[in-house]
């Protein structure tokens, strides 16, 4: 095992000058992978289909970012092992660290939890200024260069000894001008995230797709920013989170950002009718918040439109299955390998962490093969445990019981079990916030007490 500093000093390449890379996508999993790779590598391509704005601006291709975008502690400590500093970078940009139970405040269905320190710490603040500090850090790189312009397709070989799957060339592109062109690269790591074009690109090229698993989580969100009111400088404000609870299908969240600001996001689940004007959104924001938040909500003026998204179904595409089909020296990240149910804000810090697993795997292998294969383990197992933990809570919805799902299951009762257990002790309070924040893998919780006590 590699200690985490080292992973960002330059290393040993496939090749004497190193492999060129190209990275498809300039969102938070596109930039995080370029900033792994640049050790690694003779030269960066990144490939965005719309103009990178210079401030912090929400993207027409990233309609998620004015809802609420908080980064787990995994997610935190991942970026800082790849990008020493950029925790400080984005606070001192205004986003605010907040400590998971005494800050980041959740309600369980009847009451607000008691507040105390549990260990993790969530970074909050809005999804532009979060992009826009990690774009800063990432477009400063020297041997990195932006290509705006729309991949179309994967350019392909047969491999030298063709025993096994083909290897990347590079990617085929139209610029905004619709001319045609194509990039040579080694190496492509694949961050089109959620709409991403990646099935099509494989069914052009003959390539046997992922196998693919769905759930519908079915959510709608609402979301406006309001003024935070005055309050005590020194106090730094709370977030607090009421997501719906089966079987209500209602819920909130309520995060301090940048610029004296809340990010109030509306949920709705499986058809719950949401509010479409300011006046409906403040009477249900009211309804929600109860007396103990109204305090700090009510007459807050509102300084943004309502934005809206919905969300039917999420899918995880599990490339590792099919990694000997995989042409050699692709790189899959992101939400291109899996879109989570946004409730329990999983995906930058599932991104996060597979960057990093990409830094590891070219770090501790020579040879593309084995970089692909140690990739794509280390990559689906963060993957894999939010989806877990994703479904298992939902499981709690009639609605999402449809499916057979053992592992969801499994875990759904050893939750339940860990959360009756740790009514009565601390130190298991810490124990689940540490697997919720993915920190440790879900399985840490098969070592609770089996019986509730
Ligand atoms: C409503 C909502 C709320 C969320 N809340 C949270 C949260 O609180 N915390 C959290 O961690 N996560 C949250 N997420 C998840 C998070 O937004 C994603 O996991 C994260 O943005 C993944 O980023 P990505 O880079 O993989 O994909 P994207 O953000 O989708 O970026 C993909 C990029 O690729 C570009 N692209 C696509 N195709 C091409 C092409 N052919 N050529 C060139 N460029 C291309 C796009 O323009 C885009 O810029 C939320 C998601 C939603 C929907």
């Amino acid at each position: 095992m590699v200690a985490p500093h080292t992973l960002c000093q330059p290393l040993r390449s496939a090749t004497p000058l190193g492999p060129r890379a190209v990275v498809i996508g300039g969102g938070v999993a596109g930039l995080a992978a370029a900033s792994a790779l640049a050790p690694h590598v003779a030269s960066i391509t990144l490939i965005e289909q719309e103009a990178l704005p210079v401030e912090p601006l929400i993207r027409r291709h990233t309609p998620q970012a004015p809802h609420v975008h908080a980064l787990l502690d995994s997610g935190r400590q991942a970026l800082e092992k790849l990008m020493p500093g950029f925790g400080a970078a984005l606070q001192s940009a205004g986003s605010l660290p907040l400590r998971v139970r005494s800050q980041w405040r959740s309600h369980d269905g009847h009451a607000w939890c008691a507040p105390e320190d549990t260990g993790p710490v969530v970074l909050s603040q809005s999804r532009a200024l979060f992009e826009h500090v990690l774009r800063q850090r990432v477009l400063a790189l020297p041997h990195l260069s932006i290509e705006i312009a729309r991949v179309r397709g994967l350019r392909l070989a047969p491999t030298e000894n063709d025993t096994r799957q083909p290897r990347i060339t590079g990617v085929d592109l139209e610029d905004q001008t619709r001319r045609q062109k194509s990039l040579s690269a080694e190496i492509v790591v694949d961050a089109s995230g959620r709409a991403g074009d990646t099935l099509k690109w494989f069914k052009a090229a003959g390539l046997q797709p992922p196998t693919e698993t769905t759930r519908c989580p079915d959510i709608r969100y609402v979301s406006a920013c309001f003024a935070r009111l005055p309050a005590d400088p020194a106090h730094l404000p709370s977030a607090w989170l009421r997501p719906a609870q089966a079987p209500a299908t209602q819920g909130l969240v309520m995060a301090p950002i940048e610029d004296g600001r809340w990010v109030v996001t509306l949920i709705g689940r499986f058809g719950a009718a949401m509010p479409r004007d300011a006046h409906g959104f403040r009477q249900r924001m009211l309804e929600l918040a109860g007396p103990e938040l109204q305090l700090h909500i009510k007459g807050a003026p509102m300084l943004s439109p309502l934005r809206g998204f919905a969300i039917k179904s999420v899918r995880f595409r599990r490339f590792d299955r099919t990694a000997r089909e995989l042409p050699l020296g692709y790189f899959p990240i992101g939400d291109t390998i899996a879109t989570f149910n946004p409730l329990y804000g999983q995906g930058m810090s599932v991104a996060a962490l597979q960057a990093q697993a990409l830094s590891r795997a070219l770090y501790d292998n020579t040879q593309p093969v084995d970089q692909q294969a140690a990739y794509l383990a280390a990559a689906h197992s963060p993957a894999d445990w939010a989806w877990t933990i994703g479904g298992a809570v939902d499981r709690a919805y009639t609605q999402m019981c449809q499916q057979e799902d053992a592992a969801c299951d499994h875990l759904a009762a050893r939750l339940r079990l860990a959360f009756s257990a740790s009514v009565l002790r601390s130190e298991l309070r810490g124990q689940i916030d540490r697997v919720l924040h993915l920190l440790e893998p879900p399985d840490k919780l098969d070592a609770f007490p089996t019986e509730p006590v």
